[in-house]
């Protein structure tokens, strides 16, 4: 397992593989920027080579793009669809040029429209953008199970999938607070492993790409999404080993996504915390 980090991008691209390494991430997380903003935050070749070369000189092994808020494929909303498409189109051709493992993507809430439509529209603008980039995957991250954005459950996420044509470059990112929020039973290894079952039944664990890992501020079922950091919220330290301690997760990135210590995103000590839960977890179940 890759324990990593979300990490700033702010002084350059390149200065996001610098901050994972300081933190002692194996794999890292970065927003893109958004497609209007101008140079020096919209990336060419320069800046592609200098991320490059920094990642090939570090200890971090595994790079996600986190897709910015404002996207929303599902909405029937022109001028929205074309900001999402091209906002996606910005990020998957980043990940192109720098490699990344995925752009990890909320698909969007859709709000009172009809789910089924919603969920076509969204299929739609991925699979424009699938036409317009070359190999990075686009990874669908459940929700935090409130009405509305979609991906509140696997079988929502598998709709989202089928609706791209579910080709071999789409794929999940789940993250363990959105699953806890959504009042699924996964701090002991036996509720996790048939929560993961179902992950494998209706969606298939092929398409499993990376994790995200944060605690939750707000109970089990709260249906709202409230990062804690790792330990420190509803799930504990118990919940959080076991999460990372699942046989199925081994090779995957595990970002951290939580508020951090001065709220500036996790520091060293929280990843080496993530890393000793994870032993606990293992240790536990052996
Ligand atoms: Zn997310
Ligand atoms: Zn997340």
């Amino acid at each position: 397992m890759l324990i990593g980090a979300h990490v700033s991008t702010g002084g350059g691209l390149q200065t996001a593989v610098e901050r994972g390494a300081a933190v002692g991430a194996d794999a890292i997380q970065i927003f893109h920027p958004s497609p209007r903003a101008r140079r020096p935050t919209n990336y060419g070749p320069a800046d592609f080579a200098a991320f490059n070369e920094a990642f090939a000189a570090s200890p971090v092994r595994s790079t996600v793009i986190h897709a910015v808020y404002l996207i929303n494929t599902t909405s029937p909303d022109e001028v929205i669809r074309e900001k999402s498409l091209s906002s996606l189109l910005h990020a998957v051709r980043l990940g192109d040029a720098i490699d990344a493992d995925g752009v990890v993507l909320h698909a969007g809430s859709r709000k009172q429209e009809p789910l089924d439509e919603a969920v076509a529209r969204s299929g739609e603008v991925v699979r424009e953008v699938l036409a317009e980039t070359e190999s990075c995957p686009i990874l669908f991250e459940n929700t935090a199970g409130t009405q509305g954005p979609l991906g509140r459950d696997f079988d929502e996420l598998q709709m989202l999938i089928e609706a791209t044509g579910g080709g071999g470059r789409i794929g999940v990112c789940i993250d363990c607070c959105h699953l806890f929020a959504s009042g699924f039973d996964i701090v002991e290894p036996d509720g996790l492993a048939t929560v993961v079952d179902d992950l494998d039944r209706i969606v298939g664990l092929d398409r499993l790409r990376c994790l995200h890992v944060n605690d939750s501020a707000v109970p089990a079922g709260a249906n709202r999404d409230k990062h804690a950091n790792v330990g420190a919220g509803e799930m504990g330290p118990g919940g959080i080993a076991t999460f990372l301690s699942e046989p199925r997760f081994e090779d995957l990135p595990a970002v951290l996504e939580t508020p951090g210590p001065e709220k500036r995103g996790p520091d060293p000590a929280e990843v080496q915390r993530a890393r000793e839960l994870r032993e606990q977890g293992l240790a536990a179940r052996s």
